[in-house]
């Protein structure tokens, strides 16, 4: 069998910023329609990080995401507001697309996400106890920007190893971090520990959404999940620095 790699994949690379999660363990394919069957079933645009007006830093209704995430051709988001979990359910109830219930809870080493959550989980407990109500209730989890300048986790780099085999996904790229070398470390570390890369917008307006995402096979739940995501396609693109504005702007008005 002659394999060859696949080209098209390079050229898009190059072409539109795409970052391929397949270039990373080196897929090869062995002829150009075995190519376009892999292209064809990535049924799916989803955006892995979006915060809707539940969250104490944003505005958004549920109404806006949704139109916007039509507008724009998402059909898949994850809710992950911080330390609340209304506004997953909610979404979930109301989006006529597919919705992640998450929640992206604060500890004092970081911020960790659940994914396919069923309950809230509470905030500024230590980051062991959060993993384990993630798991306690089925759902997977994540670590959104790890090595972000400013947003990063307070880990020595031996507990992060340590902990590393109770984490299922390694947030790679998030709109919302500015520089890229961050973004460069948390591919080399789900690289590294074989870990599947999510992406997202992070987006605390809904104009953020739409310019991030990952193209993937559609899954049925939380055990598909991660098979499709390993065939995902990510798509990036950074936000403007001055969404920060926006985020504190909305919490100056909530505390009003
Ligand atoms: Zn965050
Ligand atoms: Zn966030």
């Amino acid at each position: 069998m002659i394999y060859e790699p696949d080209r098209r994949r390079v050229f898009l690379n190059r072409k539109s910023n795409i970052l391929s999660l397949a270039g990373w363990t080196d897929i090869l394919v062995n002829s150009v329609s075995q190519t376009e069957r892999l292209r064809m079933d990535k049924t799916l645009r989803a955006d892995f990080h979006v915060h809707t007006r539940f969250s104490m830093d944003s505005m958004s209704s549920l109404e806006d995401i949704i139109d916007r995430c039509e507008e724009v051709g998402v059909n898949c988001i994850a809710i992950t507001d911080h330390n609340a979990f209304e506004g997953a359910l909610k979404m979930q109830e109301l989006a006529p697309f597919k919705v992640i219930p998450g929640e992206e809870v604060l500890t004092p080493n970081g911020e960790v996400i659940g994914y396919f959550l069923k309950e809230y989980i509470p905030s500024k407990q230590p980051m062991e106890k959060v993993i384990a109500a993630i798991k306690a209730q089925g759902g997977l989890v994540a670590l959104p920007h790890p090595f972000d300048t400013f947003r990063g986790l307070h880990l020595d780099g031996k507990k992060l190893e340590d902990l590393v085999s109770q984490i299922d996904i390694i947030e790679v790229f998030n709109a919302r971090s500015p520089i890229p070398w961050d973004s460069t470390r948390a591919r080399d570390f789900a690289k590294k520990f074989g870990l599947p890369g999510t992406a997202g917008s992070d987006a605390h307006s809904p104009r953020e959404i739409g310019k991030t995402y990952v193209e993937m096979p559609a899954f049925d739940g939380r055990d598909s999940f991660l098979a499709a995501l390993r065939r995902g396609e990510i798509h990036r693109c950074r936000s403007s620095p001055f969404v920060h504005f926006y985020t504190m702007f909305s919490k100056m008005k909530k505390s009003l």
